[in-house]
């Protein structure tokens, strides 16, 4: 089933109201909507939910798809401002973008990426997936700081989280580039690792700001 964003939208405002607000159903004319509205429809020809009296009521079929798509938004809410460091209003506007990408799989690549979160950046909860069950069963660290590394550890750099321009562009000359393998030679006075031939110093602040995959 593929259903339009503004579907997605509905349902996942719906789930919201039923699942963690405790109510029944939705008022469409308080959000402006009407019965007949295309999306609307969709979501009932779908039989994700139905219209009683201009309310709209979720049915068992939608609270899957409504799960998921909020799913979608939190976790691509942590990728706004965990990895673009994008914040505010901008962080919502691309996060209600980009949420609409997350599908076919991309959703648990994401996931991984995050190190399956628990909760979006304003403190709700992201209903897990099967990736977030699978990594917990493992022991499945997924992507952390290299700051949590041992020394001798191998992985490959993920992505790096700074604001500073100047700091970004000192990893980058180093080879710490997404996609690198990194090991960590020492942890302490300082942080030394190796990409590629070379090896490098750093303090733990920018150690932190390297976030690592295991390998
Ligand atoms: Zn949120
Ligand atoms: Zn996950």
């Amino acid at each position: 089933m593929k259903l339009s964003e503004q579907a997605e939208d509905i349902i996942e405002r719906l789930w919201i109201e039923v699942e963690e607000k405790g109510g029944a159903f939705m008022d469409l004319y308080a959000l402006n909507l009407k019965p007949d509205d295309e999306p609307v429809k969709e979501l009932i020809r779908n039989a994700l939910a139905e219209l009683r009296k201009g309310m709209l009521y979720i049915r068992p079929e939608g609270r899957e798809v409504g799960r998921m798509t909020v799913r979608r938004h939190r976790l691509a809410e942590r990728l706004m401002m965990d990895v673009f460091n994008i914040k505010g209003e901008d962080a919502d506007f691309f996060a209600c973008q980009f949420e609409h990408l997350l599908k076919d799989g991309v959703d648990v690549k994401l996931c991984t990426l995050l190190n399956h979160p628990e909760t979006c950046p304003h403190g709700k909860p992201i209903p897990p997936g099967e990736c977030c069950a699978e990594a917990r069963k493992k022991g499945d660290l997924g992507v952390v700081p290299l700051t949590e590394f041992k020394s001798g550890q191998e992985g490959e750099i993920a992505y790096i989280l700074t604001e500073d321009n100047k700091k970004m562009q000192k990893l980058m000359a180093m080879g710490v580039l997404p996609g690198n393998r990194i090991i960590l030679v020492q942890a302490f006075p300082s942080y030394i690792f190796k990409v590629g031939f070379s090896e490098f110093a750093i303090d733990a602040a920018l150690a932190r700001e390297i976030f690592v995959r295991m390998l």
